[in-house]
């Protein structure tokens, strides 16, 4: 496993790639604008350039970028689906100029419509993107912890989208510690039949792994990180997955910085020191 973090890309995206070197990850994570607006600014060439050029240090293949927060692919209301569509279509393409291989996002929240509505929703936002658009970028999935109407909950929902889309290719899979967790998949007592009933599914779909602990007890739905091995996971879970060889070439990104200088130093050292 490349472990890694997500990084700020304030004052400059180039500089999410100082901090992660700074924190020694072998892997990085970035939101490519802010990820509480619909809208960015444009990146200017400079930027990019310096980004591109800087990412020969980490290496392109170990970079990920996870979407803005407002996206809702799932939605059946018309105003959110041609924001979150134009959104999805910005992103993707920051994501082809600044060479980062893969896009992480949230399924989405059917907001009432139904699950098979909401599921719908998402297959067909995907392959209008790529109808529209020839981006090298990929979409990752990732699994949630089940808040509300979110879907992704349930690995059945990522296969339906991903089964259902004509660009299965375009598709992969982020799995999160703390989500799967929260959603009932229970990688604390039962890690070897959860990560075998992953991989026979997903495979070398799966391209990274969002390693945080959880502030919840198992099923609870709920998602809220917690520092690694401090919370239910704990310590034991790490030390498995990332010795796991079926992750090897998986990116391992922590999402959950140190409060007192927001940097993953600490953890990024406790988890290398779990390395057999
Ligand atoms: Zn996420």
């Amino acid at each position: 496993m490349f472990l890694g973090a997500h990084e700020s890309i304030a004052g400059n995206i180039h500089k999410s790639i100082d901090r992660a070197l700074d924190d020694n990850c072998e892997s990085m994570q970035i939101f490519v604008k802010n990820a509480n607006r619909w809208k960015g600014k444009k990146l200017p060439e400079k930027e990019i350039d310096q980004f591109v050029q800087g990412l020969s240090t980490l290496g392109k293949d170990k970079v990920c970028a996870h979407s803005s927060y407002l996206i809702n692919m799932a939605s059946s209301k018309n105003d959110i689906r041609s924001k979150s569509f134009l959104a999805m279509e910005d992103e993707l393409g920051r994501c082809d100029k600044l060479t980062i291989p893969y896009f992480v996002v949230h399924p989405g929240a059917h907001t009432g419509a139904g699950e098979t509505a909401g599921l719908n929703n998402i297959v067909s936002m995907i392959d209008d993107l790529y109808n529209k658009n020839n981006f090298e970028c990929i979409i990752l999935l990732e699994t949630t912890s089940g808040t509300g109407t979110n879907l992704g909950y349930d690995l059945n929902q990522l296969s339906y989208i991903i089964d259902n889309s004509v660009y299965p290719g375009k598709l992969g899979i982020c799995l999160d510690s703390c989500h799967m967790y929260a959603a009932g998949y229970d990688l604390k007592n039962d890690y070897e039949n959860v990560i075998n009933e992953t991989f026979d599914r997903f495979g070398k779909k799966i391209k990274v792994i969002h390693l945080n602990d959880t502030k919840y007890d198992f099923a609870t739905k709920k998602d809220r990180h917690e520092f690694i091995g401090k919370g239910y996971l704990g310590k034991e879970f790490f030390e498995k997955v990332i010795n796991d060889y079926r992750f090897e070439n998986v990116l391992g990104i922590l999402e959950t910085p140190e409060n007192e200088d927001c940097t993953y130093k600490k953890q990024l050292a406790y988890l290398k020191n779990l390395r057999s």
